[in-house]
């Protein structure tokens, strides 16, 4: 196997967050020579994290500029590593921060970069990324002969490593930083409670457009919608996707879901999520919407249509039920469990 550079940014404390371990794991998955390439305002913490990970080398970037993700800084430090490491083979977790600078890295190097790897492999001898394609309807299994080759791992793939802390010395690897035009003055960001994406959480929640229309008993019910909906996913910490219907209406202003943004939405056109389990409520269960629910293992619904899309095999159990009751019900349930 040829040698391999782990590229991994470090977090404001100097560690290495579960990103980088995941990528880690893939690196060290691969046999090959491991160089790891740590850069951030501090990297002796993260370097010492993972002391003893088997990794041949430890190199780093260190400086005051490297606090904040840049793509000016961040390339050059990423460029200098890949020089001093002189890998064919750099794997990196596929955080912001990579996604931005790696590309343009990878093109000045002369070499080539794959984004959204989900594995990487050896088959036959030869490293061999996998990826899926077209709103992951394809999975494709692709190598490369261009050398150096980044990878860029998504998180969730890979367990991530865990193993005892130590000492290790990285040696310093030298750049000069480019002189930086912006400056980061602050960081502006929703209170935790109100964060409704969690990329980590156990369960999915998806909300449909049925939760803004018209009920049995002849009116709309968007407050009550909106109490169930986030006193469920504040008990049970879960995340909150939308099918596209409902986070459009919540895009042209209507009084529906104020929580619900594009970001929320799931499908074809909307995200991926990766979650052990997924509850849609509300929700058809289309094709364009359940494509995004590929990583999501077990699905369950809850729709009043017993011939609603999600009851054609989408999913593993479908409650023929009203998602208001059901979810008043469950939030009871959760709220007794809690006291
Ligand atoms: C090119 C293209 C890309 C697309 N991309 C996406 C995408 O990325 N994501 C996406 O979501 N969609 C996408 N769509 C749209 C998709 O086809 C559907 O139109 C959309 O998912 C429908 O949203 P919905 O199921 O929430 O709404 P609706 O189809 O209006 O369904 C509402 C459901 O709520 C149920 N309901 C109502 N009240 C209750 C109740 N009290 N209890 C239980 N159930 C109730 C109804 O029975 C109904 O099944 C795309 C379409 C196209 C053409």
């Amino acid at each position: 196997m040829e040698p391999i550079l782990l590229l991994v940014h470090t977090e404001p404390d100097g560690t290495l967050a579960k990103p980088a371990l995941e990528a880690l794991a893939a690196a060290l998955a691969l046999q090959g020579e491991l160089t790891v390439g740590l850069v951030g305002a501090q990297t002796e913490p993260a370097a010492n994290q993972i002391a003893g990970s088997g990794a041949a080398r430890f190199l780093a970037v260190t400086g005051e500029p490297l606090a904040e993700p840049r793509y000016s800084t961040d390339a050059a430090a990423a460029e200098a590593l890949c020089r001093a490491a002189g890998a064919a083979i750099v794997l990196a977790p596929a955080t912001s921060r990579w996604s931005r600078a790696l590309p343009g890295v990878a093109y000045r190097l002369g070499g080539r970069v794959d984004t959204h790897a989900t594995s990487l492999t050896v088959e036959n001898g030869a490293p061999a990324v996998t990826r899926w394609f077209y709103r992951q309807r394809m999975e494709g299994v692709l190598t490369r002969s261009q050398r150096p080759w980044l990878v860029l791992l998504d998180s969730g793939c890979v367990a991530p490593w865990s193993g005892p802390a130590g000492a290790a010395e990285a040696e310093a690897v030298a750049v000069d930083t480019p002189p930086t035009r912006t400056s980061v003055t602050g960081v502006q960001a929703p209170k935790t409670d109100e964060q409704t994406i969690r990329p980590d959480a156990k369960l999915l929640f998806v909300a449909g457009a049925g939760w803004t229309k018209k009920q049995a008993d002849g009116a709309v019910h968007g407050p009550e919608a909106e109490t169930l909906i986030l006193g469920f996913l504040r008990s049970a910490n879960a995340s909150l996707g939308g099918s596209k219907s409902l986070v459009d209406l919540s895009g042209e202003g209507e009084a529906v879901l104020r929580f619900m943004t594009h970001l929320n939405q799931i499908g074809q056109t909307g995200a991926t999520p990766r979650h052990p389990k997924g509850l849609s409520t509300c929700c058809h269960g289309e094709e364009p919407h359940v494509v995004g629910w590929r990583f999501v293992n077990q699905r369950r619904a809850i729709n009043l249509d017993p011939n609603c899309g999600w009851a054609r095999g989408k999913a593993d159990v479908l409650y023929v039920a009203d998602a208001f009751e059901v979810m008043r019900h469950v939030n009871r349930l959760l709220g007794a469990a809690a006291k």
